[in-house]
């Protein structure tokens, strides 16, 4: 049986790690740049080495469908 103290101390580890998380997930935009406009770093791999924006993601998901009709 766990006392409570025990219990918030694993809850902080918890939250730090989380937040150690979420400040590498914003620093990691540093991303390669997009494929597709080389002008903004990916935000989606699409394989090893090459990334691809929102925005171009977002067009060639519109295209695809486009193209699929
Ligand atoms: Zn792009």
């Amino acid at each position: 049986m766990k006392t409570t103290e025990q219990r918030i101390a694993e809850l902080e580890a918890r939250v730090a790690e989380l937040e150690k998380a979420a400040e590498q997930t914003t620093a990691d935009n540093n991303n390669p740049l997009c494929v597709c406009c080389k002008d903004k770093p990916g935000d989606y791999e699409l394989h090893a080495t090459d990334w691809i924006c929102d925005d171009c993601a977002q067009y060639m998901n519109d295209a695809g469908n486009e193209l699929d009709t």
